[in-house]
């Protein structure tokens, strides 16, 4: 048609520059060893049309026409094999971006979503067609672990970030991710679009946080076993005793009410109650050397690492509360002598009982602190501040009896075993006001110069 309309009319390189239409196309639909040929058959009308062309024509100027018409067919189709390739190498590596499981997709500075893998499909459950066009973090409904300003300041600095996200599928489920942006700036080096490639960590995550809670429960379970193992004890060992007095005390007051009064009987009673008091008694000082039933194990540890892992197995328990923890560890302190197993367990009973003194605070932030600092040469000290409820200042040493607790549920054996363990390794355990609110735990370890002395202390 365009080789009839060439030949048959005198519009010069008008018509033959419609050749560039047919390549075009050729390039769009067909492989490239094809487009060469249409180009090549392009030429060949071109050509053909000049030769049986009207006569009429001045023949150099038709001449000069044909010579652009064939350089402007010849480089039209030089440039449509190079963006076919182009295309193809871009389509490859697309499909290529379809073959990872992880979410891929971009975005342009407005958020609108560009490209949308099938690995993002897959995660979140939006086709690509819902998602091309909707802006990215409406879309998955983001929430930022940190602020999108911030991350966005340091994406124009550093042309890249990474960083933890929570987004949601199509049926809302939350989906937390380890994100990657890239920024790709245009040829002026303006920012013009992000790539997103997320790693999905749920599973992770929630594998993370159980063993946090079973590491927290632990904590708890041991600190009520220490304590129901005192209790049951001193509950099963005393009553016996205890029983035996009243029941002999009921006697003795039953022989006393008889006519005449059997003051034989009533002497034996009391002798009973005398054995039984004093068998009573012996019972509670067995008690007390409960805890040296285990052979406590005299080491060298260093005590700002256990401090640091108390926290630890603390921090779900911190994390539940909204408490915000730091730790003020010198490095003036560093080994200290004693059982760790026992010490660690004052301190995570400190920390339970701080945490426990915040619940009630809503006015001012929860804070734990833990200070370790070398009080003298031969003595560390470990502080655990609060910002709770604070200490009664009549009260303070009732804090450490046995019983005393102001907790529903409380067992008030806390304090008085962890301030029993502290003494038995020669240091000393207090209770002061904290400023401007609530508590400090203060106690007191010997380092390792005096070793010996606080060994002699925990073996006596
Ligand atoms: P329990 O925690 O079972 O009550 P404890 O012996 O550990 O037993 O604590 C005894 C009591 O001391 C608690 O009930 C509470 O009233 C008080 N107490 C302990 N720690 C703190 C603290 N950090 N701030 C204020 N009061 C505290």
């Amino acid at each position: 048609m365009i080789f009839i309309l060439d030949t048959a009319t005198v519009l010069d390189i008008a018509v033959a520059t419609l050749y560039v239409v047919v390549i075009l196309i050729a390039a769009r639909f067909c492989k490239p060893r094809s487009v060469v040929l249409v180009g090549l058959g392009c030429v060949a009308l071109t050509i053909l049309s000049w030769v049986l062309a009207p006569p009429a024509r001045p023949s150099a100027e038709t001449l000069i026409n044909e010579c652009i018409s064939i350089v402007t067919i010849g480089l039209v189709t030089a440039l449509a094999l190079h963006a076919q390739q182009t295309v193809s190498t871009l389509r490859n590596q697309a499909n290529l971006l379809d073959l990872t499981h992880d979410p891929i997709f971009s975005r342009d500075m407005d958020g609108k979503i560009l490209y949308w893998n099938r690995g993002a499909e897959e995660l979140y459950g939006f086709k690509g067609a819902e998602a091309l066009g909707a802006v990215a973090h409406t879309l998955l409904q983001t929430t930022f672990v940190t602020p999108l300003e911030q991350i966005m300041t340091r994406l124009l600095r550093e042309d890249r970030w990474e960083g933890e996200l929570v987004n949601r599928k199509t049926d809302g489920t939350p989906v937390v991710v380890t994100s990657r942006w890239s920024l790709q700036r245009d040829n002026a080096g303006k920012p013009a679009l992000i790539l997103e490639t997320n790693i999905d960590i749920s599973e992770r995550k929630r594998l993370e946080d159980s063993l946090q809670q079973a590491q927290s429960d632990l904590a708890r379970l041991n600190r009520v076993l220490v304590v129901g193992e005192m209790t049951a004890s001193i509950a099963h060992e005393v009553n016996q005793p205890i029983a035996a007095v009243v029941t002999s005390a009921h006697a003795g007051l039953r022989w006393l009410d008889a006519q005449p009064p059997a003051l034989e009987e009533v002497r034996h009673a009391l002798t009973r109650i005398e054995k039984d008091g004093s068998r009573a008694g012996e019972v509670v000082s067995r008690v007390r050397g409960l805890v040296k039933k285990v052979p406590p194990r005299i080491e060298r540890w260093d005590l700002n690492e256990a401090v640091g892992e108390a926290v630890a197995l603390t921090r779900a328990e911190l994390l539940r509360n909204g408490v915000v923890s730091r730790n003020a560890l010198s490095s003036d302190v560093s080994l200290v002598m004693g059982d760790r197993v026992q010490l660690q367990q004052v301190l995570i009973n400190l920390i339970v009982n701080g945490i426990e003194a915040m619940t009630g605070v809503h006015d001012r932030p929860r804070e734990l602190t833990i200070r370790t600092a070398r009080a003298d040469p031969d003595t560390a000290m470990v502080e655990v501040c609060d910002t709770g409820t604070g200490l009664d200042p009549g009260h303070v040493d009732r804090l450490f009896q046995s019983f005393y607790t102001t907790k529903a549920e409380g067992m008030g054996m806390g304090l008085a075993i962890s301030r029993s363990i502290v003494e038995a390794h020669g240091g000393w355990l207090e209770a002061v006001p904290n400023e401007p609110h609530g508590a400090v735990f203060r106690f007191t370890l010997p380092t390792r110069e005096n070793a010996q002395a606080s060994a002699e202390v925990l073996r006596s």
